[in-house]
């Protein structure tokens, strides 16, 4: 019976094995790809507290070694089911309710609490061609996927942060940047627009939003369309760069937790979920601000309620 389960090794994920760790309780997580989750593919971290100047990468590795050291365990699957079980007079369980957590490799654990932290996956502007061209001129990851347009002309389509920091580290190597966004104005950081503005190899395509990916064998064109004119153009570029935020993926834990209409876990202030027992924390969560800092915040305090929930 492990005391704590967390479903996610991103910051939240981590933030908690940290803290359940230290209470002297056993912490588990679970991830389906990499530790870190979002957060490793973000070039340069410039506003967690204390830290003034990390890659992301640098910083989830950070995570896992503090959290691996205290003696917290990564386990690469995908949880797909989480069943609360009344531990009748199972002394493992201190005969209370347990859950039975089930991965996609068919295996099952058991666990005395349950963490959510599951992040959020890119989202998907869904348009004809775009699964097709994923890894053919197609990229949700400008830091993963950016050195090999070297030299090209590239798009990005987005107005939040990571759209503004992929541009800039884009031009790094490209050598022309179109941002395309679908308004005038920016979701992004003030800092990071004036940073973009400075750059002689962006263009912006404002209140515009793709409307064809053009290419079969590799993205060679996107046609975008002016919201207010219906006008469309053509741009000749190789590579484009989705930034157009994300989206959760709870689906599988409605039976346990309630979601609300965007597919966020719902829970109260100390990260509870309808279930007691079951805790969530991070961008999985229902919340105002998704930022590093409330993701390592939410970790904390889903840690400390789910070890003072164990006993
Ligand atoms: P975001 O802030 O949600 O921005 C998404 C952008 O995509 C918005 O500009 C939105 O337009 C646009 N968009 C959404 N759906 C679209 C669609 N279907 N078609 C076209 N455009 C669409 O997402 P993000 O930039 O990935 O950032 C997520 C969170 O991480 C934010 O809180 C951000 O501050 C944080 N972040 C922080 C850092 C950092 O601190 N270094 C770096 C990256 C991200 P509208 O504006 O019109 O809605």
């Amino acid at each position: 019976m492990i005391d704590v389960i967390i479903i996610g090794a991103g910051p939240a994920g981590l933030s908690a094995a940290i803290y359940v760790e230290r209470t002297g309780k056993h912490a588990v997580c679970f991830e389906k790809l990499t530790v870190g989750g979002q957060i490793v593919n973000t070039p340069e971290i410039a506003n967690y507290p204390g830290i003034k100047k990390t890659s992301g990468f640098e910083f989830s590795m950070g995570l896992y070694e503090q959290a691996t050291e205290l003696g917290a365990e990564v386990i690469y699957d995908r949880v797909n089911s989480v069943v609360s079980q009344d531990g009748g007079t199972d002394e493992a369980s201190g005969g209370g309710t347990f859950f039975k957590v089930s991965t996609d490799s068919g295996k099952e654990y058991e666990a005395k609490a349950v963490i959510i932290a599951t992040g959020a996956k890119n989202r998907h502007l869904g348009l004809d061609n775009e699964e097709k061209l994923t890894g053919r001129g197609v990229s949700y990851c400008a830091t993963c996927d950016g050195a090999f347009f070297k030299g090209k002309d590239v798009a990005v389509n987005g107005g939040g942060n990571t759209a503004l920091e992929d541009a800039l580290f884009l031009t790094n190597y490209c050598n022309k940047v179109y941002i395309i966004h679908r308004r005038d104005e920016f979701r992004g950081e003030p800092q990071n627009l004036e940073a973009v503005k400075t750059k002689d190899n962006i263009e912006f395509v404002l209140n515009s939003t793709v409307a064809e990916l053009k290419g079969d064998k590799a993205l060679e064109a996107v046609v975008v369309k002016d919201k207010n004119t219906g006008e469309e153009r053509e741009i000749p570029v190789s590579g484009l760069f989705i930034a157009i935020g994300q989206e959760p993926d709870n689906g599988d834990f409605a039976p346990v937790a309630d979601l609300d209409k965007g597919g966020y876990v719902v829970a109260d202030e100390s990260c509870l979920t309808k279930t007691p027992g079951i805790f969530v924390a991070g961008d999985c969560r229902t919340k105002a601000v998704r930022q590093l800092t409330t993701a390592a915040s939410d970790g904390a305090v889903a840690a400390l309620a789910a070890c003072s929930y164990i006993g």
